[in-house]
């Protein structure tokens, strides 16, 4: 069994509970973790109380650095921590390593950052004497940091970086079902040099979660998951008047334009929704293509499409046509496969299903619909799988009316080299970022956050640091 990360220390949980870690490739429970609890987050708070003090204290620079000597370490041992996310997770192992350099891109970016915090000057009015005015940033003190399952170690990168960066301390909550990567990099950042408990891990399920958002010592809440959980999040951490932060479900559209070069899109959609079986909070959701290249877009989709082949992650290497792993857990592939029945029972049409996998393992094949009418599960709901629904559309006013209809507002796509409509999707599509003949992608560089019930606040970019800070107003009265 592995351990939880507390105070510097691999510890159980305190209630002796644990918890198997399941390879969703061939379903067998191939390690466990402890199950924590509210016992094991007090512990954790308590930990990252105390090391907030020296990690906090530190010139800017000496954080750097240690943040910089773990990333040395992480990147050290890359392949052997992107097989361990192969098995708990089920990506492909390109994949895992595409993941786990997103990872040490972050993690750089706000290295880079911690020496580069500012505060201001305001000048005043000199009604009561003569004065000066500043505005300085400070460390908000201990941070929790609550991951999904699918991509693990970025989603706790983009929540950790900026938070020690900052001069924070951080408890991190990882999915019950891929605890494992994630204890392995927090430990090696640990080793490089961070006060003990300055990175804690605790394993667990809701019950952990809701101490981590409850407890009044966290100070700020970064959350990313489902819309549900978010939701239940905002209750719980918001009468404490935490700083919250919730990345949440998407239903991203793209939009397919008369001029569009359609390799390049078909291209794009096919990653953008495949990628990671599906399992993916910016996957292309939805798309809507003009009548003028409808015909040519579909034929050339299904084609890409027919060439994907399921395996196990791990048998990318010998089988490079296996270009998708299974979902993450029974019940998401559970999930998807009453979406589709439900979807095609209000009138969508499958026109691509791919070839299953026999045997062990959470396999669903990638499809392909004309999606019917526009409503049901495929536009009310977020489909956290392989199964891409297809609309014709006349026009960007029909198309920016469909984009729209959804309670979600993450992502969005356009394939055009026509600066009006790429006006017209920048404002006018409901969602907190457009590409324009990009697939959807997470640049740390710039702000990620959805509108509507995507979410709320930032991560990524400059502003995601201000999360990580208090602001104060300091008058320095008497210099008359
Ligand atoms: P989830 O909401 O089930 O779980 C997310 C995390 O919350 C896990 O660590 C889980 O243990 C924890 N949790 C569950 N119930 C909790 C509770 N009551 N209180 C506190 N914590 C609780 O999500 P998931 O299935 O792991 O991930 C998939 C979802 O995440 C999708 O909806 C996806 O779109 C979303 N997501 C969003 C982004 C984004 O940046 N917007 C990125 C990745 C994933």
């Amino acid at each position: 069994m592995e351990k939880m990360l507390i105070g510097g220390e691999k510890v159980a949980a305190r209630g002796g509970e644990e918890m198997p870690v399941v390879n969703p490739a061939t379903e067998e429970e191939f390690d466990s973790v402890p199950n924590g609890g509210k016992e094991d987050v007090d512990a954790a708070v308590e930990a990252a109380s105390r090391a907030f003090d020296e990690w906090s204290k530190k010139d800017p620079d000496e954080r750097a650095a240690v943040l910089r000597a773990g990333i040395a370490a992480v990147e050290e041992n890359g392949r052997e921590i992107a097989q361990l996310l192969v098995r708990e997770q089920g990506k492909p192992l390109s994949e895992a390593m595409g993941e786990l350099h997103h990872l040490l891109h972050g993690l750089n970016f706000y290295a880079d950052l911690a020496s580069k915090i500012r505060g201001s000057h305001a000048p005043l009015p000199s009604n009561l004497g003569r004065s000066y005015g500043m505005v300085i940033k400070r460390p908000v003190g201990v941070c929790g940091a609550i991951v999904p399952f699918n991509f693990p170690l970025t989603l706790m990168g983009t929540k950790v970086g900026p938070a020690l960066a900052a001069g924070n301390t951080v408890v991190v909550k990882p999915s019950e079902s891929t605890p494992l990567a994630t204890l392995r990099v927090a430990q090696l950042l640990q080793d490089a040099g961070l006060p003990a408990g300055a990175i804690n891990v605790v394993t667990g399920g809701a019950e952990a979660g809701e101490a981590l958002a409850a407890h009044p010592r966290v100070r700020r809440l970064a959350f990313t998951g489902s819309t549900k959980t978010g939701s239940r999040i905002m209750q719980i951490a918001g009468p404490a008047f935490k700083r919250v932060t919730c990345e949440l479900g998407g239903s991203d559209p793209t939009i397919v334009c008369p001029d569009a070069d359609v390799e390049a899109a078909v291209k794009g959609v096919v990653i953008g929704r495949y990628f990671n079986a599906g399992q993916q909070c910016l996957a292309t959701k939805r798309v809507y293509v003009f009548d003028e290249v409808y015909d040519e877009f579909m034929q050339s989709l299904i084609k890409r499409v027919s060439r994907y082949e399921l395996g196990d992650g791990m048998e990318k290497a010998e089988r490079p046509k296996v270009r998708m792993g299974p979902m993450n857990a029974a019940r998401y592939r559970d999930a998807i496969a009453d979406q589709l029945q439900r979807a095609v029972d209000g009138g969508a049409r499958v026109v691509h299903e791919g070839e299953g996998r026999d045997g062990k393992g959470y396999f669903f094949a990638p499809v392909v619909v004309e999606g019917g009418p526009h409503e049901g599960p495929l536009v009310r709901e977020e489909v956290f799988g392989p199964v891409l629904p297809v609309w014709r559309v006349h026009d960007m006013d029909e198309a920016i009316r469909l984009a729209n209809d959804t309670p979600y507002g993450l992502g969005s796509s356009i394939w055009t080299y026509d600066a009006r409509l790429i006006n017209r999707a920048a404002e006018e599509i409901e969602a907190g970022m457009t590409w324009v003949n990009q697939i959807h992608y997470g640049y740390d560089e710039l702000p990620f956050g959805g509108w509507k019930n995507s979410g709320i606040g930032h991560e990524h970019g400059l502003e995601a640091m201000d999360y990580y800070l208090e602001t104060k107003s300091v008058v320095i009265g008497g210099l008359d």
